[in-house]
């Protein structure tokens, strides 16, 4: 039997109640190598009463006392830098090269946080009113709890912990059940850096566990990484019940390549951002609108660089460009948008179903695929697959394809490839979503 992951409260480990267990696969392989517990009331309840004790002296405690902590956490995820890439690869599936980016976008959180001296300053104005000075001050807000989703295990934990904890609040993480040993490895090296027990708190679980947090009275704040209905659903019950929430949700990125664009550059560029991650990124590039003539030189090679990826086990040797899918689930999904798409009439340029692995494992394997004549009323045009499933639509011009992106229910990112620089300024000016590529993949 596997082991069973231990909540971290108060600054020891503690079994967390007993109830539902969710499976740890390592996906390379098919294995499960841990299970993540249904902490419920009871879990939540401890972690809050930890995170509360812990809460005064902590508010108390100088920001740059504080923030000296969160550089001896730096040093130390630094010093266990590639152990934590081989945990992430472990756990996740993704290449190492990819857990590497993991974690070092995670440590760059860190190093803003050590800035939380500067972050913290408030402001003053003399004599707002006559006789009156006015200050602004910057205050911690409380317990504060996050809900971290699967495909980043290091990074977005990171995104949330470091700030609150650095600005003097304390913090209960509930991280994704299929992911949960990164983040445990991360609460034993915060300990390590002198974080005094109880301010940085963990419990496992899944939806129960977190409607015990959107219910607890104690927890002032929440901030939730994941899926666009669960993101709705946290929202929205967090701030009927007074808590502040702030809740990422999902996407499906469109990516422009126009008829002057660098075929070769762009063809890259996008295979790396459909196909990074296994396509488990929030940021991965979804649909490809071709426009004109860039319609058939990028499918031939889009489908060249697609059929040449080396897809296989990630965890012990670094010969695979792709990896696994998370979960059995996860890749029944994905080749079932994959029979939808064929179903809808879109034409299969790269197949990913019957993928042969590097190396024979029992992981959980999704080839790249790439559907070729998609259109506008096609679910795999519309839905967030979360897999290694790139959608192409043909585009008559700049203006339809600017439209076609702009009829997406989502808004994370969208890139447009071009040489002209009149083309990237309208596309720049006119396409609706928060991040916006020229260029890059
Ligand atoms: P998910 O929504 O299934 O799970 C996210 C978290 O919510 C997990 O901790 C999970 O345990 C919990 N959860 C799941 N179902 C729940 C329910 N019914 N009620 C309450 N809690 C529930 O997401 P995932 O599959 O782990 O992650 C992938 C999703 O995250 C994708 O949609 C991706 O686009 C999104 N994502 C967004 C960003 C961003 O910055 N916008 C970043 C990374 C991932």
């Amino acid at each position: 039997m596997s082991m069973i992951c231990r909540n971290l409260i108060g600054g020891e480990l503690v079994d967390a109640p007993r109830g539902t267990v969710t499976p740890v696969y390592n996906p390379s392989r098919g294995e499960v190598i841990a299970q993540s517990p249904e902490s419920g009331v009871e879990g939540v309840d401890r972690a809050v009463s930890a995170a509360k004790t812990a809460l005064q002296s902590w508010a108390e405690t100088p920001a740059v006392e504080r923030a000296r902590i969160m550089l001896r956490f730096a040093g130390l995820l630094e010093e266990n830098f590639d152990a934590l890439a081989k945990l992430v690869t472990r756990e996740h599936g993704k290449t190492l090269e990819e857990a590497r980016g993991d974690i070092r976008r995670g440590i760059e959180m860190v190093e803003l946080a050590c800035g939380a001296p500067s972050i913290l300053m408030g402001q003053t104005m003399e004599n707002i009113a006559r006789g009156i000075d006015g200050r602004v001050e910057r205050h911690p807000v409380g317990v504060c709890a996050g809900i971290t989703p699967f495909n980043f295990p290091a990074m977005v934990p990171l995104w949330m912990f470091p700030i609150a904890i650095v600005c003097g609040n304390t913090f209960i993480l509930k991280p994704s059940p299929k992911v949960p040993l990164t983040p445990m490895r991360l609460g034993e090296l915060l300990g390590q850096a002198g974080l005094p027990a109880g301010v940085f708190n963990i419990v496992h679980g899944g939806a129960e566990t977190v409607d015990a947090i959107l219910e607890h009275p104690e927890i002032a704040a929440i901030s939730f990484v994941g899926s666009t209905p669960v993101a709705r659903y946290i929202y929205e019950k967090g701030t009927a019940s007074g808590k502040r929430v702030q809740a990422a949700g999902g996407a499906k990125n469109f990516m422009l390549i126009m008829p002057d664009a660098d075929f070769d550059a762009a063809a890259g560029q996008i295979t790396g951002a459909a196909f990074g991650c296994s396509g488990q990124r929030c940021m991965a590039g979804s649909v490809a609108l071709a426009v004109g003539a860039a319609a058939d030189p990028m499918i031939e090679r889009l489908s060249d660089t697609a059929r040449s990826m080396r897809v296989g086990p990630t965890d012990e040797n670094e010969s695979a460009d792709m990896g696994p899918v998370i979960d059995p689930a996860a890749r029944d999904r994905i080749r079932n948008y994959i029979e939808t798409g064929l179903g809808e009439g879109a034409k299969l340029a790269a197949d990913g179903r019957n993928v042969s692995p590097t190396e024979s494992a029992d992981g959980f394997f999704v080839g790249p695929t790439i559907f070729d004549h998609v259109n506008d009323g096609m679910r795999i045009a519309r839905e967030e697959i979360f897999g290694p499933v790139l959608s192409v639509m043909r585009m008559e011009d700049l203006d339809a394809a600017i439209d076609q992106a702009n009829r997406s229910p989502y808004g994370n990112g969208a890139v447009i490839f071009t040489r002209d620089g009149g083309a990237a300024r309208a596309f720049a000016r006119h396409v609706r979503c928060g991040m916006i590529g020229i260029n890059v993949g």
